[in-house]
């Protein structure tokens, strides 16, 4: 930690009244707060006590004076092939239109409205608007499976459900009305109306009458709408969102209004360093947390132009993310590891074609950056790029470097340091005492959580406290459930998740370390392990491996030869203990459709247990690979 940002950093952990107030002169109040933090009742943290703020206030209407004129959202799809933008002003009417839809169909403060909806303009319009009128929305990630929206239906018990007939990717569409027909019929609180956004994707889509509305129809009933804004006590929910469900049954993730914006405003200057008038391009999905704060409210609290892109990432061809930065002169990327990955299997040129002059730096997030990934896209950008970890609960970074602070030296495979505002510690599991350091622990937080993260479960403080806050016998820390580590100059590294460990002959090994060392080999582009059950030594670690070059692994002789060398370069790299039994190579891996590998899949299949609750999984056939690859021994 460099000494401008440790000072920064200990002035936020000793003072944080005096800090966060300071940071929440980023933010307009209608009302000033009368305390910075109420901390009266652990763990439960309230900030701004008293304050009034509003994010679609503070995302939209306080732009319009000085950038009325200038681009707020610049919707993109190498789906549909379409491109529209909006002005603040613009976008301004869009969603007082909406907030007065709302309004009319009865939706009101304290409502939860679900959001299940694809990568265009009027996801967002709607989000803003329900930020507006107070009323709570929780998005959930288009094309979800009926079950899956009808579980997060029952939870949430919402008035209003918008949706559109589809989203398309990869060239293919996904039509939502039958899923959403269908969570409707499952859930025992379906919403009493369902506003429809037609694309036209679904020529045959079914409409129920008295249910179903329709959004353009709506829509131009209040075309010259004027909602004000409804100013909200800062600790009031602003949404709801659950977490990807990696492991097991998702959680409601609450969060509030002030400390979400105030959090999200310091992280914009702080650490991302995105000036009102730049843009900034973040290559996620509204479904998700990253989407929430990266795509719509963080960049626009920061008077930026946000870039909203339907499409993947090779498609026209693996330059088109570098095209959108020349042509709407991207100053920021935000992105996920996986997608990195995806481009590290074609060549640069494709990216050197383009003038990224505007770049200033790329931040990367959702699972670990290996080094041989990170590396690359550094050359390869000729950028700094950050690692930076954080999860749905915080809502912002919990880990990362802060340049607007200081440039500190990047590491290849570290996020940095911890971020303003948590006091992270990393505790050893069996008595929650400080690790050493390069001692490997659970990566935690004293409490108070700073602003912006979970006020709670949605619904239900017992499970939150439970959840979070119950990993250590007598101490109140919260707890990632991810391990960690701290090299000698202060610097941390996440090893994967608490329940990721392979226990083999004794020795507990992350199988976070095991894919590093296995990606090493030049030949290999990502890579899954899991750790599978073994009558001698307990557990076995298994490889699962995508090669750059399919000809590499077109003979049974290449396969064997190419397997006994990443054995070897994991020997080389930990050591025989961590020596997968067996290295096998696929063309893509089951993930989530956030992007996430889903090793508990792969091991159940590996130890033939079912492999659970698969609606999230982003391709079944990763699955099928998996499985052949399994007949064929271990
Ligand atoms: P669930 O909690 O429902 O199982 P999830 O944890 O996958 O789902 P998210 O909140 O989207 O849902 O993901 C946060 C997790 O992603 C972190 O706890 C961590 O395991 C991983 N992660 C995020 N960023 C990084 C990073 N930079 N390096 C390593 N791991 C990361
Ligand atoms: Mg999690």
């Amino acid at each position: 930690m460099g000494t401008k940002y440790r000072a920064f950093y200990e002035r936020s952990i000793k003072d944080p009244d005096g800090f966060w107030a300071e940071q929440a002169k980023l933010v307009d109040w209608a009302k000033p707060f009368a305390k910075v933090l109420d901390y009266s009742r652990p763990p439960f943290a309230r900030w701004f006590v008293g304050g009034e703020t509003n994010l679609c206030h503070n995302a939209v209407d306080r732009h319009l004076a000085g950038r009325g004129a200038q681009k707020a959202l610049v919707y993109l799809s190498t789906e549909v092939n379409e491109e529209r933008s909006f002005t603040f002003a613009e976008l301004h009417a869009e969603v007082q239109r909406v907030a007065a839809m709302m309004l009319s169909l009865g939706v009101r403060k304290g409502d939860r409205v679900i959001v299940y909806m694809p990568m265009i303009p009027e996801a967002c319009f709607t989000i803003l608007a329900c930020a507006r009128i107070g009323a709570i929305h929780s998005v959930v990630f288009g094309g979800f499976a009926a079950n899956s929206l009808a579980a997060r239906i029952d939870d949430a018990r919402p008035k209003l459900m918008v949706t559109a007939d589809g989203g398309m990717r990869a060239g293919k569409s996904i039509l939502y009305k039958h899923l959403v027909d269908e969570s409707l019929r499952l859930a025992k609180h379906p919403p009493e109306k369902v506003v429809i956004f037609d694309r036209g994707l679904d020529k045959n889509m079914a409409r129920t009458a008295g249910r179903d509305l329709d959004y353009a129809e709506l829509r131009a009933r209040h075309m010259d709408a004027q909602v004000p804004v409804t100013w909200l006590e800062a600790n009031e929910p602003s949404y709801i969102l659950y977490t990807s469900g990696t492991t097991g049954k998702p959680k409601g993730v609450q969060r509030d209004v002030g400390g979400y914006a105030v959090a999200l405003a310091a992280s914009m200057k702080h650490i991302y360093c995105g000036e009102p008038g730049e843009t900034m391009f973040t290559t996620s999905d509204i479904g998700w947390v990253v989407g929430h704060s990266y795509i719509v409210y963080g960049p626009l609290i920061a008077g930026m132009t946000t870039i909203m892109y339907e499409g993947v990432p090779i498609r026209p061809d693996p330059g088109i993310w570098w095209k959108i930065v020349q042509d709407h002169k991207a100053s920021v990327m935000f992105s996920a590891p996986t997608a990195i990955r995806v481009l590290k299997k074609s060549d640069v040129s494709y990216m050197r074609k383009h003038d990224l002059a505007s770049l200033k730096h790329l931040f990367l997030a959702g699972e670990p950056l290996d080094e041989p990934t990170h590396r690359w896209i550094m050359d390869a950008l000729g950028r700094p790029v950050y690692d930076h970890y954080w999860q749905t609960e915080t809502g912002w970074p919990m880990l990362t470097a802060v340049p607007g602070i200081e440039k500190t030296e990047i590491k290849f495979g570290s996020p940095s340091f911890p971020a303003f505002g948590y006091d992270l510690r990393l505790l050893r599991e069996a008595d929650a005492a400080e690790a050493g350091v390069d001692e490997k622990a659970v990566v935690a937080v004293v409490p108070p959580l700073p602003p912006g993260c979970l006020s709670t479960v949605w619904g239900d403080d017992e499970r939150f406290v439970d959840t979070y806050f119950s990993s250590f016998r007598d101490k109140l820390v919260y707890s990632s459930f991810d391990w960690g580590i701290r090299d000698k100059d202060g610097y941390y590294f996440i090893l994967g998740r608490t329940d990721d460990v392979i226990n083999t002959a004794g020795h507990r090994l992350g199988t976070r370390e095991i894919e590093e060392a296995v990606s090493m080999h030049p030949a290999i582009a990502e890579c899954a392990v899991v750790g599978v059950s073994d009558q001698v030594k307990g557990q076995m670690p298994l490889a699962f491996a995508v090669v750059k070059d399919p000809a590499r692994i077109s003979t049974p002789d290449g396969r064997a030869a190419l397997e006994k060398e990443v054995m070897k370069t994991v020997d080389d790299a930990i050591g025989a203990i961590a020596r997968p039994r067996r290295i096998h190579f696929v063309t893509l891996l089951p993930k989530t459709r956030s992007g996430k590998t889903l090793r508990r899949s792969i091991q159940a299949l590996a130890e033939g247990r079912d492999p659970g609750d698969l609606t999230t999984i982003e391709d079944p056939g990763a699955l099928e690979q998996i499985k052949t690859a399994l007949g064929g021994g271990q």
